[in-house]
């Protein structure tokens, strides 16, 4: 039995490893399938970012010709401030950050980094140009130190760690049996949702681009993790310019212009007194929002008293 045995468990093994493999090309053909090579125009330059304004002209998009997703997109985001984009799912907010890394090209209408047409530009030094942290953060099947490091080529041990502090996820690393050497993604240690977006903070504070995108998750943090994913992002969106797929209006608070998107056009735009005197569509957004977090926190107390 035991001879049987051996080969039987060295074929699982294979098995397992083999499948992974293929997992994991699928994966890769499934992102470059999503996202089909958008060629460098010849004699494209590199892009300049001097001060980092990024602007939207008049962009229409469709994925696909019988749908427009995008209907005349313009707004402009100055060096180093925020916008947030809120409205409800599926209004196109996600593909506004796919078009601003040409992931996609707009059908008409311009994107402009400091007066540059991104479409004119070198691909490779656009996305140098760009951080995103996106709602759900893709490990390698590495060590925790390597998924940071990405961000950077040649990044020290000290330099991670450091990003590692100011994304609040140090503590969390160091208590590790193998510290940053702990192995991390399908076949190493399973993070939490909110660890996974941690991850990402610090591996875009290690690559300190000057545009930022953060996409929020939608799914529930409790508000400890919350608190800190936000105390962690306000530190590396801080005098970068930053667009903010916002998904918790208490995010969209600070922004410096907020715009509500529905059905790919822009329906209310302004701060968020400006948008709450205006009682429409972000107003009613936001009542909803503050009713729920009030029920929540009453459940979260009658079930602290249980
Ligand atoms: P959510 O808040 O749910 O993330 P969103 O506002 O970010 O939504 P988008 O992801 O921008 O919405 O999608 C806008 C519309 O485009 C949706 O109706 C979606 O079905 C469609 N869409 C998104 N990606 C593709 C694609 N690759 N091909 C075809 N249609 C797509």
């Amino acid at each position: 039995l035991v001879q049987l045995y051996i080969p039987l468990n060295f074929m699982g093994m294979l098995y397992r490893e083999i499948k992974q493999a293929l997992i994991d090309i699928d994966d890769m053909f499934r992102i470059i399938e999503q996202h089909p090579e958008i060629q460098d125009r010849p004699g494209a330059q590199p892009l300049v970012v001097r001060e980092g304004e990024v602007r939207f002209e008049d962009v229409h998009f469709a994925y696909t010709s019988a749908r427009p997703i995008l209907k005349g997109i313009s707004f402009a985001v100055p060096a180093g401030r925020t916008v947030a984009i809120v409205g409800p799912s599926g209004a196109g907010k996600s593909t506004i950050s796919r078009l601003l890394f040409r992931f996609y090209e707009p059908t008409s209408g311009g994107i402009l980094i400091d007066g540059q047409d991104i479409s004119e530009v070198q691909q490779a030094s656009l996305r140098a140009a760009i951080g995103m942290v996106p709602q759900d953060t893709v490990l390698f099947n590495d060590t925790i130190g390597y998924n940071i490091a990405y961000g950077r080529d040649g990044a020290r041990p000290e330099d991670i760690a450091e990003a590692a502090r100011l994304a609040q996820i140090d503590g969390f690393v160091r208590a590790l049996p193998e510290g940053y050497d702990t192995p991390v993604g399908e076949r190493g240690l399973k993070l939490s949702g909110g660890e996974k977006q941690r991850v990402a903070i610090a591996r875009t504070i290690l690559k300190a681009p000057p545009i930022l995108i953060l996409d929020e998750a939608t799914s529930a943090l409790d508000s400890f993790t919350e608190k800190e994913i936000q105390d962690a992002l306000e530190r590396v969106s801080r005098d970068r310019t930053t667009i903010v797929i916002a998904h918790r209006l208490s995010t969209v608070v600070g922004a410096d212009e907020i715009i509500v998107l529905d059905g790919g056009v822009i329906v209310e735009r302004g701060t968020h007194a400006d948008l709450l005197a205006r009682d429409g569509v972000y107003a009613a957004m936001w009542d909803r929002q503050r009713k729920a977090a009030e029920a929540m926190e009453t459940l979260q107390q009658t079930q602290a008293q249980e």
